[in-house]
Formats: C-alpha cells, sequence, structure tokens
C-alpha cells in the first residue's frame, strides 16, 4: 500500500497515503455527531469540511447519535456525504432524560433563575441532558463500543487546512488520549460548584492522578480554586478507552450524583478538559495547531505561515483566537513548554 511515514521537525511521525487508501493501515477510529433531525442543514456543510480537508483520503466511519429516531432523509443526506460506513443511533431513555434522584422542583426553580439572569442555556432541559450525554454516556453507545478514537463534530463547524496525514493514527502512535483547538475561560454562572465537587473527588481518589497531571492548566493556585481554562470540545479528537476507563467513569459518577448537570449547567466542556487535565499524563494532551477550526463565534486560524501554505488554510489571521489575551491557549503552550509560532504576539492583546 502506498503509506510513507515521516517524522517531522517536531519529532512526531506521520503517516501519509502516497495512492489509494490503504484499509489494513487504518485504525479503529470514527466521528461521532449528536444531531436532531432538524439540524441536518447545519451539518451537511460540517461533514463536507471535514471530508474535502481529510476523509475523502482515509473513509472512517461516522456515527449519528440522537434522542430520536433519524428520519430517511436525514440518514440519505448524510451518508451519500460521508465517504466511511455511516451508523446511525437511537440514545436510551435512561441516558436522556432526569435521574432519579434529581428533586424535579429545585432544578426547575434553577432554570428559572437562570433564565432571569439571562444565562446562556440557563433555561434548557434539552440543553442539559445534551452535556450530560456528552460528559458520560456517548463513549458507551453500543454503536462506538466497537472503537478506539473518536473525532467529536457538530452542525456548522468549518476546517481550514488540509490534513494529509492520518489523524487518529497519529493520536495513537505518539500516546495522545486528548486533542483539542480552542480553549478558553468557562462562564462561572453556569459551573459554581464544579470545582468543589471536584476537589471532593480527588481528594477521596488520590490514586487517579498521575504524577505528571496537568493540574497548572485548570487551576494557579495548585488546586484551590479553578481558572476556568477549558477545551472547546466541540471539537475533541480522543481516547474513548479514557472515557471508559476507571478514574473517569468514577468522576463522572460523582458529578452526576452531585446533580450539578441540573442544578447547575455543568457543560461537558468544563467536565472533560479538568478530568484529561488531572486525570492523563500531561503529555497525552495536544493542541492541533495545524488544522484551522470555527465554531461560532471563535477562530482558530493558524497564524505561522509556512503552515499556512503547506496546509492550504483558507481563514484570516486576523480573526484568530488562538492568541489572543482571552484564550487559554497560551498558558497552554507556556506550562508545557511549547514552540509557539514565531509572529504569535502579532496576534495577541
Ligand atoms: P452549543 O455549541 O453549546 O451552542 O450547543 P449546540 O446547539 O451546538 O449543541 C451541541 C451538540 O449537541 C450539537 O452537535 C447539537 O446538534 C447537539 N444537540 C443539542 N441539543 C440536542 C438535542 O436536544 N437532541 C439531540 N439529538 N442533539 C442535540
Ligand atoms: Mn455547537
Amino acid at each position: 500500500g502506498g503509506l510513507k511515514a515521516s517524522v517531522g521537525e517536531d519529532g512526531y511521525k506521520r503517516y501519509y497515503y502516497t495512492d489509494k487508501v490503504d484499509e489494513s493501515q487504518r485504525i479503529s477510529a470514527t466521528f461521532v455527531t449528536l444531531a436532531r433531525n432538524r439540524d441536518l442543514n447545519s451539518l451537511i456543510g460540517s461533514i463536507r469540511h471535514i471530508e474535502d480537508r481529510f476523509n475523502n483520503k482515509f473513509h472512517y466511519d461516522w456515527v449519528f447519535l440522537n434522542d430520536e429516531e433519524f428520519t430517511d432523509e436525514f440518514k440519505a443526506v448524510t451518508s451519500s456525504l460521508v465517504s466511511g460506513t455511516t451508523k446511525y443511533g437511537k440514545i436510551d431513555k435512561s441516558q436522556w432524560g432526569f435521574p432519579e434522584w434529581i428533586d424535579q422542583d429545585k432544578a426547575a426553580a434553577v432554570r428559572k433563575d437562570m433564565h432571569d439572569r439571562r444565562i446562556i442555556y440557563g433555561d434548557s432541559i434539552p440543553y442539559r441532558h445534551m452535556c450530560r450525554y456528552e460528559s458520560g454516556f456517548f463513549y458507551r453507545h453500543p454503536l462506538m463500543m466497537d472503537y478506539e478514537y473518536y473525532w467529536r463534530v457538530e452542525p456548522d463547524v468549518k476546517i481550514y487546512c488540509d490534513i494529509d496525514y492520518d489523524i487518529f493514527r497519529f493520536m495513537k502512535d505518539n500516546k495522545k488520549s486528548y486533542g483539542w483547538t480552542i480553549s478558553l475561560p468557562e462562564y462561572i454562572e453556569t459551573i459554581p460548584t464544579l470545582w468543589k465537587t471536584t476537589k471532593e473527588f480527588i481528594k477521596a481518589n488520590p490514586q487517579y492522578l498521575p504524577e505528571n497531571n496537568m493540574l497548572d492548566f485548570v487551576s494557579d493556585d495548585g488546586g484551590e480554586s479553578y481558572n476556568l481554562c477549558h477545551f472547546w470540545s466541540n471539537f475533541e479528537i480522543g481516547s474513548l478507552e479514557f472515557w471508559r476507563g476507571e478514574a473517569y467513569s468514577a468522576y463522572f459518577e460523582y458529578l452526576d450524583k452531585a446533580g450539578g448537570f441540573f442544578y447547575e449547567r455543568w457543560g461537558d466542556a468544563p467536565v472533560h478538559s479538568i478530568a484529561a487535565a488531572l486525570f492523563l499524563p500531561r503529555d497525552e494532551l495536544h493542541f492541533f495547531g495545524d488544522v484551522g477550526y470555527y465554531h461560532v463565534p471563535f477562530h482558530n486560524c493558524p497564524v505561522d505561515p509556512q503552515t499556512r501554505l503547506t496546509n492550504k488554510c483558507v481563514c484570516n489571521t486576523q480573526e484568530d483566537f488562538t492568541w489572543k489575551d482571552y484564550s487559554c491557549t497560551n498558558k497552554f503552550h507556556a506550562i508545557n513548554n511549547l514552540r509557539r509560532p514565531h509572529n504569535w504576539k502579532s496576534f495577541s492583546g
């Protein structure tokens, strides 16, 4: 098969297909999208971006998940766009709804209060089910159990650059468990007790924290408080085994019992991010600075001129969020001694 390995300047090995995809070289990975039937028209652009920039060369599978049945139209359109095998799953009611230990009146009062305080999605029930599902269940859906790695894709996102190497294989070969593109601080109003609850958990379960974890990404005072930094989970390329593992399973269960998905509005992004920072060795987290990504309202637009040319990026660097003061990506690079693009400072402030 036309598979060629090359080691980049950064020391990472990447595999490139020189001609046709060699299926035997593919690893166990899939795209995964949680969507409603009415999301179809917002989703087709996202699929097209992924296919044009990456998957038309690799033909990885795509799993679609929904709390209702997908329509025939949804299946027909998406399967025509995806170059790999598509699979459609319905979410079990037990994983999309209020757990029995949740006090409905208390949860309703919170939604009313958050509505009055104009907190984004604060009054929404389905959004909470979505956040809880993405936090604790998507990786255990029967259709996902066949796979080791996933790439989460949402409606209305864009990929700005070519990805010529097998990005899933990159994860595996380089022992990466969590890949991301955009990081920023979470709204404190949505997670007032998430850190307190996390501290209780790690106090009772210190064995889940490897020595070289990345606590310093999420806390500026040695774990006393949360600095609100999180990876934006609408883009994730990650290891399913990490979420299925003992540490994360116990953590999710602890959070779920605490009730913050309903008594507050805990997002899957801070939950995933805190877990990745605490329960993974720090070198298993990877910033994808070479793919270019957009989800309203933030752009990751590679600013390094060589990366832009090599990968045929089409975004406007003036819109890049990566190196702005409000982004947490600078901190990630600083605490890990990672090289930044030589011109990053021109895009900060
Ligand atoms: P935002 O990015 O935080 O503004 O939230 P989105 O509206 O993009 O929702 C996040 C993801 O969950 C997207 O992939 C949506 O298609 C999906 N989603 C949100 N709410 C629901 C829902 O009620 N049912 C289903 N099936 N998917 C949902
Ligand atoms: Mn979204």
